[in-house]
């Protein structure tokens, strides 16, 4: 039913209206009152499906809220017990994760979405609980705030939800602190830190893993962590002068930390520079690419639980890792086509390729 009273510039609908912005977001209201004098709109019973795109989010992300009652002007959008949620609708299940509060506003000027009273809910129960907090609008590039959480899967893993803070220190410093909440497992803690310098760029990057619930050969026991300096002109700095093999030295835990034998020969292999190259030949560049190809291949590792390179042994002997995501090593052909060498430095397997490593 539309009602327009021209005295007072009020348009009124009563039962099911369905209204798509000029940024694709759909709303669904049971009524609505539009002044069309004061530019304000009040909707009860809203619920409004965000096109994911917008939120720089992938397909199996339905970002959404439903409300009460909404209160939409030119500049804000305030919406009074309302939940917001990125996870798609599935049929009786709660979503893995919803922020619920009694007041939330979205402000259009100050690109920032406040909440009041908020309880962050992953599977349904409570894990923060914020009597106030905001994160920025996702059109945001760099503000400190809670981000957007977001449906992450992985083969050894499985389902669950990140929920990534980001702080911008200052102008040349910044932190990402990302929990990540698994459906049958335990959480898996990442943080990154980056910081610029006039010369050179500092990325730390640290993780934390209580252990699987349940091991197995592909899962092994126990807790894992690592922390990595990728910091090319220190790298550069404890080359200098050294007579040592560039691998003895990326594996010395007092310089580089977590950088096992298998991340080593991989690492190497990325940069193409020799294992048993001396460290004194080694330029600040191939250092850079060093750094970058460690933090990648440390990367790539968390992101499969943390076991794809891990250098661990099964009861029979035989190593225990995923063979057909390494590059070089135990492989018999390199990818160029020529046969993989394999010397021992520091009494462990080194394998390179002759051609691709200089
Ligand atoms: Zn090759």
């Amino acid at each position: 039913m539309f009602h327009y009273d021209l005295s007072n510039n009020l348009f009124t609908s009563i039962g099911k209206i369905n209204i798509t912005d000029v940024n694709n977001n759909k709303y669904n209201f049971k009524e609505i009152y539009i002044d069309t004098k004061k530019k304000e709109m009040i909707g009860s019973n809203v619920s409004v499906a965000l096109d994911e795109k917008n939120f720089g989010l992938n397909e199996a992300n339905d970002p959404r809220f439903v409300a009460n009652n909404i209160l939409l002007t030119k500049d804000k959008a305030t919406l009074s017990k309302g939940v917001f949620t990125v996870c798609k609708k599935r049929e009786d299940k709660c979503p893995p994760w919803s922020i619920k509060a009694k007041k939330i506003t979205h402000d259009k000027i100050k690109k920032n979405i406040y909440y009041e009273h908020a309880t962050l809910k992953v599977y349904d129960v409570p894990v923060f609980y914020f009597p106030k907090f905001y994160h920025p609008d996702p059109t945001v590039k760099r503000q400190s705030g809670l981000l957007v959480p977001f449906f992450t899967k992985s083969s050894t893993i499985g389902s669950g939800v990140a929920t990534p803070y980001y702080w911008a220190v200052n102008n040349d410093k910044d932190l990402t602190f990302s929990p990540k909440f698994y459906n049958n497992e335990n959480p898996l803690f990442l943080g990154e830190y980056r910081q610029v310098f006039e010369n050179a760029f500092l990325t730390l990057d640290a993780g934390y893993f209580s252990g699987y619930k349940d091991t197995s050969v592909f899962k092994p026991s126990g807790s894992q962590n690592h922390i990595f300096a990728n910091f090319g002109v220190f790298l550069k700095n404890k080359c200098r002068k050294r007579n040592v093999a560039i691998k003895n030295l990326i594996m010395n835990q007092r310089i580089v930390v977590g950088v096992g034998n298998i991340y080593a020969c991989e690492s190497l292999y990325l940069s193409s520079i020799r294992p048993e190259k001396k460290c004194k030949y080694i330029t600040l560049k191939q250092c850079n690419d060093l750094a970058k190809a460690i933090k990648y291949v440390l990367k790539k590792s968390i992101k499969s639980g943390g076991t794809t390179l891990k250098d661990f042994k099964t009861l029979d002997g035989t190593p225990g890792y995923f063979k057909q995501k390494l590059m070089i090593y135990d492989c018999k052909i390199c990818k160029c086509g020529a046969k993989v060498k394999n010397i021992k430095l520091g009494g462990r397997s080194s394998f390179y390729c002759n051609i691709c490593q200089k």
